[in-house]
């Protein structure tokens, strides 16, 4: 089949990689970002460091193994001959509880490992907050740390998280780890082995998009989706422009569909008011508040707002909260105060970031995900309305997916972290993996 036009909408990595693909194999493809940047929730900026050094942050995804050993971004990453480097990072950590810190090897969460009550607590609760309420009765600094740590992890808050899909990463926090996708990475002393692009995450996407080279458009923000007479769909933009193609890739998160008349896109209203039940964390990050001149043995702090903890080569103290925190000074003193004895907190409040990649910063800087009109929320869980069904999956000809996300009428296909059929949504390999097997799909429906 020739003469086929895909377009592909969001140039996050799912989009990206689905594009890419499809490029290299000579289909006609344009790629449609509503920003004037590709990379989504991938969003490296710079900063100098204490040594006066220029360092990576980011933004959005850091740890390219937070979905365990992330084959498809990796193997993607090597062919655009971009390098990865990992680093162990000491899970050596401070709670701050009724202004105190507690080393939290000292809390000994292990005590509370035990399946059967597990198991239990798992039959009477209604969603993980529950579950933890259940274990930590005796231990209210344990309960904090816990639904900290959960929230951070997971996304969403644990009195919306799913027992059964959330449980594992509980159990892995109490076993002294992060999550079950972390186990094998653990050393013996305690360290947790990340891994990020050389130079910062963006620069897988700038390489994609490099390969894109006329194929790209930024600045088009769909408004509309229209399946005509199961041919092939029209395309509308807020800038008033359409245009019609055969085959339509929505690579943009779930929580953004709400800002686009789906209406006639062949998708059934019931298939949409499930995916609007997908709910998104609000977490985000902000870089620089302090500089340690020394550093203590704690290499993070939890908080009831989040963690602190650094970025990729440790040089640059980051806050990741959970939700908005109406206090950042007194937040940022706190960890601060906890990572070091001798810091210097910067004066001014962080500023938003401009949405550019590799920005430079001398100031504090953030984003707040939840209120990017692209983004809508930071990622994807499993929360107690949807998990069931965010799990089924199905089998056609051109591959398999979640039945949520199931091509319409093999026109319309779906790609993005929360569209995985890998058990870890909410990662960059997540996203990855959607965009090449979507790629592979259209590739099998054209013969190619
Ligand atoms: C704070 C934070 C921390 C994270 N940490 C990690 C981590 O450590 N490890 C990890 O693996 N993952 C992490 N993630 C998750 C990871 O970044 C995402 O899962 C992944 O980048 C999502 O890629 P995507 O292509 O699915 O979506 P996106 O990157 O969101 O791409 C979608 C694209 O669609 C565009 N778009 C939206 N609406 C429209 C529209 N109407 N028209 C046209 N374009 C539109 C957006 O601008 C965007 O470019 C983190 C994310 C955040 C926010």
């Amino acid at each position: 089949m020739v003469n086929k036009k895909v377009a592909v909408i969001g140039a996050g990595l799912a989009g990206l990689t689905t594009a890419y693909r499809l490029a290299s194999k000579g289909v006609e493809v344009m790629l449609f970002e509503a920003r004037n940047r590709v990379g989504g929730r991938v969003f490296t900026i710079e900063m100098l460091n204490a040594q006066n050094e220029l360092s990576q942050i980011e933004l959005g995804g850091q740890n390219i193994t937070d979905g365990g050993v992330a084959a498809n971004l990796i193997n993607l990453a090597k062919e655009l001959n971009l390098e990865i480097k990992e680093k162990a990072i000491k899970l050596k950590g401070a709670i701050y509880y009724q202004n105190e810190y507690i080393d939290v090897d000292s809390l000994n969460l292990g005590k509370l490992y035990n399946k059967n009550k597990l198991d239990e607590l798992a039959e009477k609760s209604h969603n993980m907050g529950e579950l933890i309420e259940g274990l930590c009765v005796n231990d209210p600094i344990i309960k904090q740390e816990l639904i900290t740590r959960l929230t951070a992890y997971e996304g969403v808050n644990v009195y919306q998280q799913s027992i059964y899909h959330n449980i594992d990463t509980l159990e892995a926090t109490l076993l002294g780890g992060v999550s079950k996708f972390h186990e094998e990475y653990e050393h013996e002393e305690n360290e947790l082995i990340t891994s990020s692009i050389v130079g910062g995450n963006a620069r897988l996407p700038l390489a994609l998009k490099k390969s894109l080279d006329q194929k790209l458009f930024c600045n088009k923000i769909l408004s509309k989706l229209e399946m005509v007479n199961e041919s092939g769909l029209n395309i509308y933009f807020t800038d008033n422009s359409s245009y019609q193609f055969d085959f339509v890739v929505l690579a943009v998160p779930v929580s953004t569909y709400k800002n686009i008349d789906l209406s006639h896109s062949g998708i059934s209203p019931e298939k949409i008011f499930e995916m609007s039940q997908i709910q998104y964390g609000q977490n985000y990050k902000i870089a620089g508040m302090f500089n340690l001149k020394t550093r203590n043995k704690y290499r993070f702090v939890l908080a009831k707002e989040g963690i602190s903890f650094f970025n990729f080569d440790e040089t640059i103290p980051m806050l990741y909260m959970n939700n908005a925190v109406s206090n950042i000074g007194q937040y940022a003193e706190i960890c601060a105060r906890g990572l070091s004895n001798d810091f210097k907190l910067k004066k001014s409040a962080p500023l938003p970031a401009i949405d550019a990649n590799f920005k430079q910063y001398n100031h504090p800087v953030t984003h707040a995900w939840g209120e990017d009109p692209f983004a809508l929320g930071s990622y994807s869980g499993y929360s107690i309305s949807i998990s069931d069904k965010l799990d089924k999956k199905e089998r056609h000809q051109n591959g398999e997916y979640k039945s949520l996300f199931s091509p319409i009428n093999g026109k319309l296909f779906f790609a993005g972290e929360h569209t995985t059929i890998l058990d870890c949504i909410a990662t960059m390999e997540a996203a990855v993996e959607s965009g090449e097997r979507i790629a592979k799909a259209i590739l099998l429906e054209l013969e190619i």
